[in-house]
């Protein structure tokens, strides 16, 4: 059983880093409700000011970016707990050493807390049979999603494949669920 969990959006507040830093720089008070689709179309700025102002963050301030949950190693080690398999997924481009360092600096480790960190724009094609994703493009692209809910998220439905979570511990519980009705 192979379980891929996202970076950003589900393990990292980067939009919210990009929300903190866009506010800052132009004295607004948006917040991460305003990115109201994946691709920025109803937001106040583009996914390109989005992807660039945030590849800049991972580049040159990437400590300031937070976890989206408390206690996010020993979430990520209960997952990991329950796979034999768990990779960190990114499709951001030339980002993974300072990715792998955020991980640290939250004391999750490469072989301990997760097998592989993969750098991937098609992660469906990785073949996991489980993700942790809050990118709405995989629903009905992959076998199982357990969708980590977000503001730009909200559209998508629960069917073909797809469910929606509101935290790690929800997703962990979810897969425990298939696994085992798998096995029955
Ligand atoms: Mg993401």
């Amino acid at each position: 059983m192979k379980i891929s969990i996202d970076m950003d959006g589900v393990l990292a507040e980067t939009q919210k880093a990009f929300i903190k830093d866009f506010n800052s720089r132009y004295d607004y008070s948006y917040t991460l409700e305003d990115i109201g689709d994946y691709d920025c179309e109803c937001a106040p700025f583009s996914k390109r000011t989005l992807i660039e102002v945030t590849n800049k963050l991972w580049k040159d301030d990437w400590e300031c970016i937070s976890p989206t949950e408390d206690n996010l190693r020993r979430k990520v080690k209960k997952i990991c707990e329950i796979s034999s398999r768990v990779d960190i997924v990114t499709a951001r481009m030339k980002r993974e050493k300072q990715m792998k360092s955020w991980l640290e600096m939250h004391g999750i480790y490469e072989d301990e807390h997760y097998s592989d960190f993969i750098r991937e724009a098609e992660k469906h094609d990785l073949g996991h049979d489980f993700y942790i994703d809050d990118n709405p493009y995989y629903h009905g692209k992959v076998n199982k999603l357990f969708l980590y809910s977000r503001p730009w998220n909200m559209e998508v439905k629960e069917e073909n494949g797809t469910e929606r979570v509101y935290s790690l511990d929800e997703a962990r519980s979810g897969i425990e669920r298939l696994a085992k009705r798998t096995l029955e």
